[in-house]
């Protein structure tokens, strides 16, 4: 079941610059385990725990990616593993990210997650605040992070109008923001944007990282 869900979005996915993250939070690590073994390497989730208690028991060349809001005091317990980080939402937290990865002797890839819904609730940059942070000389004295893209949602809603609306203005961010800012910490080459309801109107909008959950392991029991 899972094989069969992961070969269809594979084949969808053929021919696009766009790789597909496995949502697997709230779900076993067996049932990770069968979609590794059907070929899948790329996992999210969104609670630092589970994470790390996946990690611990899965196999190591899986690559995790931290997807969920992050509380600056947790970022210790992935660093030293983590492939990953989507909810990059504050200059507080990236500066955390950057000590705690200095302190395991690498540098972690992560995303400015912007805030491109309308709805209220979401977390993420606005374009000033995330402007303001790219241009900081604190920001260009970071050594071991290096922000590779950008993430968002967009809004949830039947509207396929909008939603392509909200992909299509995070790609032209993008875009501008590769042309704009440039640095040793920075590689601008992801936009992470999509996830089961709507990662079809992503790619066509140029995401390169789709996260996929529900379309693949089925409906999660409760919470998220
Ligand atoms: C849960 C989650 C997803 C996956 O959602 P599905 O609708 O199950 O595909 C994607 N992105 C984030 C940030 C999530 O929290």
């Amino acid at each position: 079941m899972i094989a069969t869900q992961l070969q269809q979005l594979w084949q969808e996915l053929q021919g696009t610059p766009c790789r597909l993250i496995a949502v697997s939070k709230t779900k076993p690590a067996e049932m990770i385990l069968e979609a590794y073994q059907a070929g899948q390497r790329l996992f999210g989730e969104n609670k630092v725990q589970e994470m790390v208690a996946k990690h611990e028991q899965l196999p190591a060349d899986i690559e995790w990616h931290l997807i969920g809001h992050l509380q600056s005091n947790k970022v210790k317990y992935i660093a030293p593993f983590v492939s990953m980080i989507h909810s990059v939402d504050s200059e507080r937290l990236l500066a955390e990210i950057d000590r705690r990865a200095a302190q395991n002797g690498r540098a972690i890839d992560c995303l400015l997650q912007m805030h491109i819904a309308q709805e209220e609730t979401k977390f993420g940059f606005s374009e000033q605040e995330a402007e303001a942070l790219l241009e900081s000389t604190a920001f260009a004295q970071l050594q071991h992070v290096r922000v590779v893209g950008l993430m968002g949602m967009a809004t949830n809603t039947d509207d396929e109008q909008q939603v392509r609306r909200e992909f299509r203005h995070l790609r032209a961010l993008f875009e501008q923001y590769k042309q704009r800012f440039q640095g040793p910490n920075l590689d601008w080459k992801e936009v992470s944007m999509g996830m089961s309801g709507d990662y079809a109107i992503a790619v066509e909008e140029g995401s390169t990282l789709v996260r996929v959950g529900s379309a693949i392991f089925g409906d999660r029991q409760y919470g998220h």
